[in-house]
């Protein structure tokens, strides 16, 4: 079938939320994708911050293909092995205490809300419901989620949300402070924000913040969906800086591919939060997910995965900043680690477009910034095939 009587086809039976690129994807191989006429794309979004390891990690597919034999759900009546492994894991790597594991990301921030809400309840009483969240944030597409992400044209149509969400801006200690009440339960916030244009949090911003938060009992809640999981050089972001939040979320790459999210709470948080009966999932940390979780941190620690974030990313940092300094159009790089971002003075869509027609999936955040989220795993030859082609295009 030809590419654009099947996307005709496509678009006839699928609700029309996504403007999709006209390209239908076959196969994964390593850190290139092909599509159904067998042409290769390196891959510089990685199923958006989802595939860490490339496509085909071995390992990691045998386990899943042997779990599928054995088997896939269970529900959460009974206990399985792999939910057990993925949640220590989980717990063994972030520092947290206790960990509940969702489907998406957008469900693992209901969660984390939820948690956050019924703690405040329990401590403070049912007044303290405000939640404090930044300009330009994003976390998810679900009501609550919604609720707090910073971008109104998203939240405008589906308004009245859940009530008491202030927003503040990111880097700003005043403006946070300015928002904060009597009322304020939790602060929620991405350390590095991905989908508003890759904004890293300053350490002193979350410095401060960890401290009014400590001192009016308000739960801190960091979304590390996008930059978690290996993504910032450290295995969560939050290490990096050294501000340990009360409730971490998690999300994209956890998964290393499977629909998997998780929001995970310190043992003081969770001793006043969600118990039993308070919360729950049909499938939410399922055997075969859970299978890839624990792959996914299997792998993260016997292939050193972070220390090759470091290393590839100093490399692609510097490598990006000389195209900030040759290019006009290119007025700013942001980012840390595996999460880039190039601000141009024009729309970037173009670029996008004319990259893919030369074998290269790059993404934007925002009209007028282009994103790299490459898979962990790419090597400085990868790096140089992207900006050749980048360059290629800036040329002209
Ligand atoms: C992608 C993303 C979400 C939403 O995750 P879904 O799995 O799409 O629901 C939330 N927060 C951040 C920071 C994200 O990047």
């Amino acid at each position: 079938m030809k590419t654009s009587s099947f996307i005709e086809e496509s678009e006839q039976y699928l609700l029309h939320t996504y403007n999709r690129y006209p390209i239908v994807i076959e196969k994964g191989e390593g850190v290139y994708l092909y599509d159904s006429s067998g042409k290769k794309y390196l891959d510089f979004a990685s199923g958006i911050g989802v595939y860490a390891f490339g496509y085909h990690y071995k390992d990691y597919d045998d386990f899943l293909k042997g779990q599928i034999d054995k088997i896939m759900h269970t529900s959460n009546l009974f206990y399985h092995e792999h939910t057990r492994d993925a949640a220590k894991a989980f717990i063994d790597a972030s520092g947290m205490d206790r960990v509940f594991f969702t489907n998406s990301g957008a469900e693992a921030i209901e969660g984390a809300l939820k948690a956050a809400k019924k703690y405040a309840y329990t401590k403070k009483g049912k007044n303290s419901y405000e939640i404090v969240a930044m300009e330009h944030s994003f976390h998810g597409r679900t009501l609550g989620a919604l609720s707090v992400t910073g971008n109104s044209k998203y939240r405008e149509p589906f308004e009245p949300l859940i009530p008491g969400v202030k927003f503040a801006e990111l880097n700003n200690i005043e403006s946070v402070k300015n928002v904060i009440s009597e009322r304020t339960c939790a602060v929620i916030l991405e350390p590095v924000q991905g989908e508003g244009g890759v904004y890293p949090a300053d350490v002193n911003f979350l410095k401060e913040l960890k401290k009014v938060c400590g001192e009016k009992e308000i739960l801190l809640i960091f979304d590390e969906i996008q930059c978690g999981m290996g993504r910032t050089g450290d295995l969560f972001a939050f290490q990096g800086y050294g501000i340990m939040p009360d409730i971490l979320v998690s999300a994209k790459a956890l998964g290393g591919g499977v629909p998997v999210g998780a929001f995970a709470m310190t043992a003081g948080v969770a001793e006043h939060s969600l118990a039993a009966g308070d919360h729950g999932s049909t499938y939410g940390g399922n055997p075969f997910v859970c299978a890839a979780v624990k792959k996914v941190f299997d792998i993260f620690e016997k292939d050193n995965i972070v220390e090759h974030v470091r290393e590839i990313s100093s490399y692609l940092e510097k490598k990006l900043d000389e195209l900030v300094a040759v290019y006009d159009c290119i007025t700013v790089r942001r980012g840390t680690g595996c999460i880039q971002a190039l601000e141009f003075t024009r729309d970037v869509a173009p670029i996008i477009i004319e990259a893919q027609k030369k074998g290269l999936i790059i993404i934007s955040a925002g009209p007028k910034v282009l994103r790299f989220l490459p898979p962990l795993v790419i090597t400085k030859e990868h790096v140089d095939e992207m900006l050749f082609v980048l360059k290629q295009i800036l040329n002209k």
